[in-house]
């Protein structure tokens, strides 16, 4: 059987993959995994084909006879925090994420507002190849989808009751938001509005062609927000996903940072406030050692996971807590909020922590270890991947080595994680140390023993 979800949702080409036909199918396999009667809600992003793809999978619930209550544009985080707030059985967001914006997808939500996991996605994609019809009665198909109000006033809400808004009213912030021509922009700026702070508001229209930029946000997507940030002299700027569930954060000179460096001073911050949390965080294996070397020094424990979103989230909630779960991508789970990424969660939590310790964004960035990284990727077929994984294992025997996804080798002063892609015959390699001169030493020999020993000499 093939497999439909990749590591957050299906994804495809808007009109050649990702069809009316096959989003009605596939909304029949999610109606009849929920089952009947379930109460499932439904949202998605700005993209293209959105609102032809939400129809589809809408169609298929309702055939099913589960009961429908439709948020339409909303962002992820917004839709999640609806379906674990108001007792839903379960959701389903129409959205590509960060994907370039040619791409559609979706994302089936389990009732505790978490991605469903892997045993999930395995039986609604074998309802699917199945071409699963429960062939219901005629009877029992004659309620419409509910439209379902109000809910991104909830969720900002439920976001301001996290942080300290008089304080934060009280330092008079000024922030740039860049909402990628997305459905960050129905509530991030009113948000931050709501919390006194003065906006400066990039990219906040809504726009299915994303003229303002791609819809990942990163270092080259975001120079135009940071150089707002300069010339308006804000406190910090703030860059968005397509659906709202990341945020990178700029500081207040104008550079920008991965979400691992913001994610660790943000769980720091979080674990001296919710004292009753556990002071353990989650983060991917991509993360920096940065992280680990400045959490630990606070006594906040480090779990290495492997890499995506859902995994980080479900490993927390099997694990039975902790303050938090990020990604280098800009992803952060602020645990007492909810067990998801969460944008405009995010950005809240920056200016409290800003607040609360009289601090400039790049004063505390500045306490983090300073490493320079190295990024490549080499093509390769599945026996030289799995050859070169044992190689890099060999090269650096001795070191502090985690095997969890690809490899990744914790030194003193440097890091680096080979690991296959999850969409491409590649491996990639990631590598960051204290100069960058070393990093590129460390990159260029494991090419050169990966050359020599798996790859013929290529
Ligand atoms: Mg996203």
């Amino acid at each position: 059987m093939g497999r439909l979800f990749g590591t957050d949702g299906v994804r495809g080409l808007t009109g050649l993959e990702l069809t009316p036909e096959f989003a009605l199918r596939f909304g029949r396999a999610i109606g009849g995994f929920f089952g009947p009667g379930s109460r499932i809600i439904v949202g998605r992003d700005v993209r293209a084909g959105g609102d032809i793809i939400l129809s589809a999978v809408v169609s298929g619930l309702l055939s099913e006879g589960v009961k429908v209550y439709n948020a339409n544009l909303i962002p992820t985080p917004a839709l999640q925090y609806s379906v674990k707030s108001m007792g839903y059985d379960g959701g389903v967001m129409v959205t590509a994420s960060h994907n370039p914006p040619e791409y559609n997808g979706i994302k089936v939500i389990a009732p505790d507002g978490v991605e469903v996991d892997k045993e999930d996605e395995e039986a609604i994609e074998e309802l699917y190849f199945k071409g699963h019809s429960s062939k219901l009665e005629w009877r029992s198909l004659v309620e419409p989808p509910e439209t379902a109000g109000g809910l991104i006033d909830a969720y900002v809400n439920a976001i301001i009751s996290q942080v300290d808004s008089e304080s934060i009213a009280r330092r008079g912030f000024k922030v740039v938001v860049d909402c990628a021509n997305s459905v960050g922009a129905l509530a991030t700026p009113l948000l931050l509005r709501k919390l006194g702070v003065k906006v400066y508001s990039l990219n906040c229209h809504l726009d299915p062609y994303f003229p303002g930029r791609e819809p990942e946000p990163t270092p080259s997507s975001l120079l135009i927000a940071a150089s707002l940030v300069m010339s308006s002299g804000a406190d910090i700027g703030a860059g968005h996903d397509g659906d709202a569930d990341r945020a990178i954060i700029v500081d207040d000179k104008g550079e920008i940072h991965w979400g691992d460096r913001t994610g660790a001073l943000l769980s720091h911050y979080a674990s001296t406030k919710w004292r009753e949390m556990p002071r353990r965080v989650f983060t991917g294996v991509s993360s920096s050692i940065a992280v680990e070397q400045y959490l630990s020094k606070h006594g906040v424990e480090v779990v290495w996971t492997p890499v995506g979103s859902v995994t980080i989230a479900r490993t927390m909630v099997k694990s039975g807590g902790a303050i938090a779960g990020f990604e280098e991508n800009g992803g952060y789970m602020h645990v007492p909020h909810q067990y998801v990424r969460d944008g405009a969660m995010a950005i809240a939590l920056a200016l409290d922590m800003l607040a609360s310790l009289k601090s400039k964004m790049s004063d505390l960035i500045s306490a983090l270890p300073k490493y320079y990284p190295v990024k490549t990727k080499i093509p390769m077929s599945r026996g030289e991947i799995l050859c070169s994984l044992e190689a890099v294992k060999e090269l650096f025997s001795g070191y502090r080595i985690i095997t969890i996804d690809g490899v990744k080798v914790l030194g003193e002063d440097f890091w680096i994680l080979v690991r296959p892609s999850g969409t491409e015959p590649v491996l990639r390699i990631m590598a960051e140390a204290s100069s960058r001169e070393k990093a590129e030493n460390i990159v260029n020999t494991t090419r050169r023993v990966l050359s020599e020993k798996c790859l013929g000499g290529r």
